[in-house]
């Protein structure tokens, strides 16, 4: 299984500076070329592979993967960047989005550029508990995450195939999650978009009716049934009222001419139940 976030070996700062600057969250794109335009190098990272000796200047920050890869500072300028990562993330490739944490020392990778499943998480927050939740809701504030999302479309490859929006529940942003949705749209038109949704925001049909606004010719709402009986569905995601909700939610979609995948995920196991409506 690729590791897609932890900890880096070290950030070293060109220059001899002792400390490394305390940034924010920053995110970057890899990049292989050592002929990018310099007006995008700023937002890049130039990845260094062993064996590579050309070091071009002007890149906003430098990765070097494993202990063979060794990056001549002399080469860089004195404020620049250099994370050395383990060889965990030898899979890294041109064009893959990674958000650095320099003040953690944590890395973690948003996007890969190879993979035609690249989903995004925009939340942490739920209105369900579901018995089987892999990452239980948090009571945070993590509007951070929508931000970022944001600033992930900005800079991602044209021409991905395919998006997924996931949480958490990521209409519990309202109008604030239809506006990411309107700009994957405006930037990336060929990108067909999923969203994993419990349905239950859709219930409000001023929602619903602004979601099918956006006029995505390829979009798809996912949403999970876990029984025909609305007392065990709400038992399994531990909010009373859900399955009636998520119904209303789902036929509003309908009505507005909306895709709708429902999922009954807790069949028999290997196997996963979906219907397009
Ligand atoms: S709807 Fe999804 S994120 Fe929310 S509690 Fe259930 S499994 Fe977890």
């Amino acid at each position: 299984m690729l590791k897609l976030g932890g900890k880096v070996i070290r950030i070293e700062v060109a220059g001899g500076a002792t400390e490394v600057p305390k940034g924010d969250r920053t995110l970057v794109v890899i990049s292989t070329n050592p002929r990018l335009p310099r007006s995008l190098r700023e937002r890049s990272a130039y990845l260094v592979r062993a064996g590579v000796t050309e070091i071009p200047s002007g890149f906003g920050h430098y990765l070097q993967i494993g202990e063979a890869a060794k990056i001549d500072f002399g080469e860089l300028e004195n404020w620049q960047r250099v994370t050395s990562l383990s060889d965990d993330f030898s899979y890294l490739e041109d064009g893959d989005i990674i958000r650095l944490n320099s003040a953690r020392g944590e890395i973690r990778v948003l996007y890969r550029k190879s993979s035609p499943h690249n989903t995004i998480m925009v939340t942490e927050q739920c209105q369900h508990y579901c018995l089987m939740c892999s990452q239980p809701p948090k009571e945070v504030d993590d509007s951070w995450l929508l931000d970022e999302a944001n600033e992930l479309i900005r800079i991602m490859p044209r021409g991905t195939g395919e998006l997924g929006f996931s949480g958490g529940e990521p209409t519990l942003f309202g109008e604030r999650f239809l506006e990411t949705l309107r700009l994957t749209k405006a930037l990336h038109p060929g990108t067909s978009i999923h969203i994993l949704s419990n349905g239950r925001l859709f219930a409000d049909r001023r929602f619903a009716a602004d979601y099918a606004q956006i006029r995505h010719p390829d979009m798809m709402v996912g949403i999970p049934i876990y029984s025909d009986d609305p007392a065990t569905h709400d038992y399994v995601v531990q909010a009373k009222g859900a399955f009636d909700e998520t119904l209303r939610g789902i036929l509003n979609l309908k009505e507005f001419g909306q895709k709708v995948e429902c999922k009954r995920p807790a069949v028999p196991p290997g196997s996963r139940e979906v219907s397009v409506l």
